[in-house]
């Protein structure tokens, strides 16, 4: 993933997130949407750099944040544990422990799948119920524990203060019966029952909780008389004879027997009737947790030891073939646990489909149906195959006709992909159109991929011409306002007329974005900002030449060539004029068009006599020029000043201009 793509990511999020939380709406299903959440974790993973404070996955389940929600601040923090994920780790921590501590003991608990939540007893009587939130505050969310059945609000104690922390969980059962009724209501499923535990624990309406059906277990004595903050083993064997359903556990004395336990617990995973990920070992003598402190973060005394990744094989039922937004043909396949004809639950989650890329990857896969492959969950995130077990009859071979329009499929050349190049296939249109009006383009709020599937519908059902059937089209929408209105196509009055008002106000977008909207290929919005800052007029960019056009920097042979074929359509040529005619931007702003160094790349090195490294930034930038930080064979000069180093070097060997100061100020000058 390029970073470009990532901001592309996270602007989509922060889009799905504020439908989500302020507007209560939903453009996408859950699932999409984790997702998307997944994409953006596996790339931040890869490039920790990347990271700000700010990013969704900074946000999600971290804070507290929920309006309807009272905030409680918690008399115990709820911390996490650290994790390990190897038996060495292990070992070295238990034989720590015992060095300092000979008499250490260890209780090995099920580390459960679901969400923390305290519960505060005062005199026996529960008193409230918090969730874990950010660690330090949680929710209130008493209510809903009361609707727990293993809650008890009366404890045969008399004890003044008793605080005990659990885990809220959904049985798989449970889950699927939501899900499958979900299904029925045509309503978004959920994406694995942890996600929908929090849901429901976090539901306004109690009675929602109460049907949908939560279960817990206790795993810890918070805080309590001097008597429950001794031994772990002794509290979860009290909690349990007060009729509290507590984790399972189990007793350990040294290294061997700790492992003995994990391998048990970790043997047992299938058969639950509930989802966990991992073994949580905790010294048995609260008083000794103090001298293994884990940071703020972590609770001292604990790890938790996670199982690898659970491998499952699968047969393949079916191979499905979806159209993507460019036409090109997706491939998934839709399988069942070869052993147990049901989903494969991998990692807590149901699996029953994964994709299978492209037409070289389903050759070298041995892909068919009847097929046996291993699945797993790489980085315990997206379901992959791993390989054949069992050949199939027949590999899969791909359809040579589009299977939404019917029309012949191209396989492009030098890639495994096929396409369907059939500009007004229905599958790619209502996409298209998607794209055009979504974020990263024309930036059309309300206006999201389902009111436009909508839009294109009856075109698909061939009854009628539909709303939608180019771009152009979506600013003829508001001569159907009453028809809209009528038919409640995009809401009711209120809500039409808004997006009717953000399709009018999509007019003033920048040209680069009406350019990378219109989905040629290769042309992104990064590419188009090149070709706009240098071609300022789309009217004129549409008979620019091929040679002319790779003379930008990032525009290649290729990149070109799709350009030059997509404006030599004549329709392509009636929709730019249509777009003109009804009042969209197709020219930059005049400042932008005399930027002296568009396209330019700069690379800035060593002291400048009268710039600051950020003035010569600024300056460079504001006349449309690119500043990066190290040079390659993309940097078209390098400015250097005293004592510049190896950025010098390097320029010189590949033959960079060198400019100083003054070369710079006359770049500007000249042009
Ligand atoms: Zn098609």
């Amino acid at each position: 993933m390029t970073f470009e793509t990532y901001q592309e990511l996270l602007n989509q999020i922060n889009h799905h997130m504020d439908l989500y939380y302020n507007q209560d709406q939903t453009e996408i299903s859950d699932y999409e949407y984790d997702q998307l959440m997944q994409q953006l974790k596996a790339a931040e993973a890869k490039h920790p750099d990347w990271v700000r404070p700010d990013s969704p996955s900074q946000k999600i389940g971290g804070t507290a944040k929920r309006e309807a929600g009272v905030k409680v601040e918690h008399n115990v923090p709820m911390l996490s544990i650290e994790d390990v994920f190897d038996f060495q780790s292990v070992t070295d921590w238990v034989n720590k422990v015992q060095e300092l501590h000979p008499d250490a003991i260890f209780s090995v608990e099920q580390k459960i799948d679901g969400l923390s939540m305290s519960l505060r007893y005062r005199g026996g009587r529960l008193e409230l119920a918090e969730t874990r939130g950010d660690g330090h505050v949680g929710e209130d969310v008493t209510q809903n524990a009361r609707a727990i059945p293993q809650v008890l609000t009366e404890l045969p104690i008399t004890d003044p203060y008793l605080e005990l922390r659990g885990e809220v969980y959904m049985t798989r059962d449970k889950f699927e019966a939501y899900n499958t009724r979900q299904e029925k209501e045509g309503k978004p499923l959920a994406a694995n029952p942890r996600n929908l535990a929090a849901g429901t624990l976090r539901q306004l309406d109690p009675k929602i909780t109460a049907e949908r059906g939560l279960n817990l277990f206790l795993f810890n004595v918070q805080d309590g008389e001097p008597d429950f903050m001794r031994s772990q083993l002794y509290n979860l064997d009290r909690l349990s004879a007060m009729g509290l359903p507590v984790t399972y556990h189990k007793r350990a004395e040294d290294a061997g027997e700790v492992i003995a336990a994990i391998e048990e617990i970790g043997g047992l995973r299938g058969q639950l009737a509930y989802d966990i990920d991992g073994a949580v070992v905790k010294i048995d003598q609260i008083a000794y947790r103090k001298d293994f402190p884990a940071g703020t973060k972590y609770s001292a005394g604990h790890i938790a030891y996670k199982y690898p990744p659970e491998e499952k094989v699968v047969e393949m039922d079916r191979i499905l073939v979806d159209v993507g937004r460019t036409g090109k043909l997706t491939f998934t396949g839709q399988f069942h646990d070869a052993k147990t004809g049901e989903p494969a639950r991998l990692c807590g989650t149901s699996v029953s489909r994964a994709t299978l890329h492209n037409q070289d990857y389903i050759r070298q896969m041995k892909i068919g149906i009847g097929g046996h492959y291993k699945l797993f969950k790489s980085g315990e995130i997206i379901p992959k195959l791993n390989g054949c077990v069992k050949e199939p009859e027949a590999v899969f071979e791909p359809p040579r006709l589009c299977p939404v329009c019917g029309e012949e499929l191209e396989q492009e050349e030098g890639t495994a992909d096929i396409r369907c190049v059939n500009p007004s296939c229905p599958a790619q249109l209502s996409r298209t159109i998607g794209y055009f009006a979504g974020r990263s383009c024309m930036d059309i709020a309300g206006l999201g991929q389902t009111l436009i599937d909508a839009l294109c519908e009856e075109k698909i059902m061939g009854t009628r011409t539909s709303y939608l059937t180019s771009y152009v089209d979506i600013y003829r929408l508001k001569d159907h306002r009453e028809e809209l209105i009528s038919r409640g196509i995009l809401g009711k009055e209120k809500n039409t007329d808004k997006i009717l008002a953000a399709i009018e106000a999509s007019k003033s977008q920048s040209p680069a974005r009406l350019l990378a909207g219109l989905g040629i290929r290769n042309v992104g919005l990064s590419t188009a900002a090149a070709l706009m800052a240098v071609y300022p007029d789309l009217m004129g960019l549409m008979d620019v030449r091929s040679e002319e056009l790779q003379k930008i920097p990032d525009i290649g042979e290729r990149t070109a060539a799709d350009i030059v074929h997509f404006f030599a359509h004549e329709d392509k040529r009636q929709m730019m004029a249509d777009f003109k005619e009804l009042g969209l931007t197709m020219k930059m702003p005049k400042e932008e068009k005399t930027r002296a160094l568009a396209g330019l790349t700069i690379v800035v090195t060593g002291t400048l006599p009268n710039l600051g490294r950020s003035e010569a930034k600024d300056l460079i930038e504001k006349n449309g020029g690119k500043c990066t930080g190290s040079v390659s064979g993309k940097t078209d000069y390098l400015l250097a000043g005293e004592a510049a180093g190896s950025k010098l070097d390097k320029a010189k060997s590949l033959g960079i201009p060198v400019i100083d100061e003054e070369g710079l100020r006359a770049l500007i000058e000249e042009k």
